[in-house]
């Protein structure tokens, strides 16, 4: 076989293979360009998910007409000129092979326009192949139009998803610019028709016309090191959704995929608010991190990014989430707060609803105080340090003893639901979710003030376990005596137990060793594991106790229970991340009734 060079034609045509893999990456690079040069308004038009037709038209700072045959040449590129500068990159591209590849794969056309040219120049290509350069009428600005994406590599198109699954990658891409240039307009239209409208504006907005549906229900992160910050928006527990479409990364301003980075987050809901597992929260986490300590030239498409020190990102991302989250679990009581028609618990921390006062700093505060006066754990002190240290001028507002605000019972519906009222309306609470919640927190609070004790049980029981699964806990010995279990293997089926931790006295020991086989199975045994498990252990229990749904209740039951709810941190759920109650404010109701 003779070796031969190939020509530059089927080099391009190879190289293209890395960068445009479908037409999101078409998408993404033009926006990259679009903004590289300094647009304020980005229109991106598709045609069947992009396969027939994308076009992306700026305004930014243009191309003579001479640089247009570079741009479509390999290692072209007016972004870097040394190797050093790619480490103190401030724009999206410096490869110079995009439009190369895509000019490589496609029926291609760029037209440019300088602001200060009066002519615009068009140049037309079709896989690889160029004519030569027209004079035409055109704004300032560049248009990138590419047809029939892969038609010189027919083989590529067996690629290809659906037109809507390829539309929805585009769409992606445009979310993560959207969410890091809120300064900058974007439009796109889908077939002929405009579909998503974001005219420039700060990045709260921004986040609010991206995850329109969250716009109310998110909490703000916010973490600040020397050379790490992270900020950004994150939806309430309760609100997880079924895909992972809403949740972006954004690394100095570039999305990325990194799911490490997205599992921290959902570490944090697991261990702050015990989120359901099959769901996803919706989130928009911006890192700023010194460019030296990342590196953005390891992926193809630049859509992974490799950090100096990735467990620090790790677990600063984890712990900022968890801060957050903590932070709006500790909603007002009744007792100390107007709670007025409109607002929610914890509302002044949700975006969309900016602070009206600092009354939930004051009321956290309160918790606070009279936490450390049944002599609290430090955790909690730890937690809400932060409310103590700020005083607050509006405390005037508050009347710790109003009883206007106070929480009167109407009666249970359905033997599944207490309805309640305040001044501000009504509270339908699940019943079941109510109690789990409550007894959820007392045998926590118990669990973090006693430590893990052991206590032995009086006759060893003995457990049939599958051979699987006991080898599963076999591996994990120390973590469940760490916890208070006392544990022998029998046989490869048999496991007999001679203590057990002392809150889970009573239990259903076959239940408990299943929830720690089912943990041991799924999760990473990371920092905290024991408490972790202990966690998972005495959410069962507060289930297994709790009134179900469907028990019919005394009238002096439910009023202990919704007593109990105002004393409970975390109102909004049950501990499987499920809502605990409903409150419709009068207002709305009046509203229904056109009052
Ligand atoms: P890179 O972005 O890595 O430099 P590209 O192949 O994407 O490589 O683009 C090559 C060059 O073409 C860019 O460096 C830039 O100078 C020019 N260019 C591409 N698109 C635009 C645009 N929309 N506006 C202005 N200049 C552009
Ligand atoms: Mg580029």
């Amino acid at each position: 076989m003779t070796i031969c060079v190939l020509s530059a034609e089927i080099r391009n045509q190879i190289a293209a293979g890395e960068v445009v893999e479908r037409p999101s990456s078409v998408v993404k690079e033009g926006i990259e360009n679009a903004l590289d040069a300094g647009a304020q308004s980005v229109e991106v038009y598709l045609v069947n998910g992009g396969k027939n037709l994308i076009k992306i038209v700026d305004d930014g700072s243009g191309m003579p007409p001479e640089d247009l045959p570079l741009a479509v040449l390999r290692h072209a590129t007016s972004k870097l000129h040394r190797i050093e500068d790619l480490f103190h990159l401030q724009q999206y591209g410096f490869r110079g092979e995009a439009l190369a590849a895509v000019s490589a794969v496609s029926d291609f056309t760029l037209i440019s326009r300088t602001t200060t040219s009066t002519e615009a120049f068009k140049l037309k290509g079709k896989a690889g192949q160029f004519e030569k350069i027209k004079i035409i009428a055109a704004n300032p600005g560049t248009t990138l139009v590419v047809e029939n994406l892969f038609a010189p590599l027919p083989a590529r198109l067996e690629y290809l998803k659906s037109d809507n699954a390829e539309y929805q990658a585009c769409v992606k891409e445009l979310y993560g610019f959207a969410l890091a240039n809120p300064n900058v307009s974007f439009q796109l239209y889908n077939q002929e028709k405009l579909s998503l409208d974001y005219p420039a504006t700060q990045l709260e907005n921004r986040v609010k016309q991206v995850l329109k549906n969250h716009a109310n229900t998110l909490c703000a992160v916010d973490f600040q090191l020397p050379h790490l910050s992270i900020k950004g928006f994150t939806s309430l527990p309760g609100n997880g959704l079924s895909h992972k479409n809403q949740q972006h990364i954004l690394v100095n301003g570039r999305r990325i995929e990194d799911h490490r980075l997205a599992y921290a987050v959902r570490e944090a809901y697991v261990q702050s608010a015990g989120i359901e597992k099959h769901l996803f929260p919706a989130f928009v986490l911006h890192l700023t991190i010194d460019p030296i300590l990342v590196d953005v030239n390891v992926h193809p498409r630049k859509v992974e990014v490799k950090f100096a020190e990735p467990s620090e990102v790790f677990s600063s991302v984890k712990k900022t989430v968890i801060t957050a989250l903590e932070t709006v679990s500790f909603s007002p009581r009744f007792s100390s707060l107007q709670i007025s028609a409109k607002e929610n618990f914890g509302a002044s921390r949700y975006l969309g609803k900016p602070t009206p006062s600092s009354s939930r700093q004051i009321s956290a505060g309160n918790i606070f105080n009279q936490r450390l006066s049944q002599n609290t754990l430090p955790s909690f002190a730890q937690r809400h340090q932060q409310f103590q240290t700020k005083p607050s001028t509006e405390e005037h507002t508050l009347n710790s003893n109003d009883s206007s605000t106070a929480l009167t019972l109407i009666g249970q519906a359905d033997n599944k639901y207490i309805v309640a009222q305040t001044q501000a309306g009504l509270y339908f609470f699940d019943q079941h979710a109510l109690h789990e919640r409550q007894r959820f927190e007392t045998f926590w609070q118990a669990h973090l003030q006693a430590g893990l004790v052991k206590q032995p049980l009086l006759v060893p029981d003995k457990i049939q376990i599958p051979e699987n699964e006991v080898s599963l806990l076999h591996d994990n010995r120390t973590v469940l005596e760490q916890i208070g279990f006392e544990i022998d293997f029998l046989a490869d089926d048999q496991v007999v137990i001679h203590a057990v931790p002392d809150l889970l006295v009573g239990q259903d020991l076959k239940s408990l060793l299943e929830k720690c086989i089912v943990y041991f199975e799924n999760e990473s045994l990371g920092e905290n594991v024991c408490n972790q498990i202990m966690r998972k252990l005495l959410e069962y229990k507060a289930c297994r106790g709790a009134v179900m749904f469907g028990d019919a209740l005394e009238r002096a039951e439910m009023e202990k229970l919704i007593q109990d709810f105002d004393k409970t941190d975390w109102k909004l759920l049950c501990p499987h991340g499920r809502p605990n109650h409903h409150f419709m404010p009068f207002a709305e109701l009046d509203k229904k009734f056109h009052r």
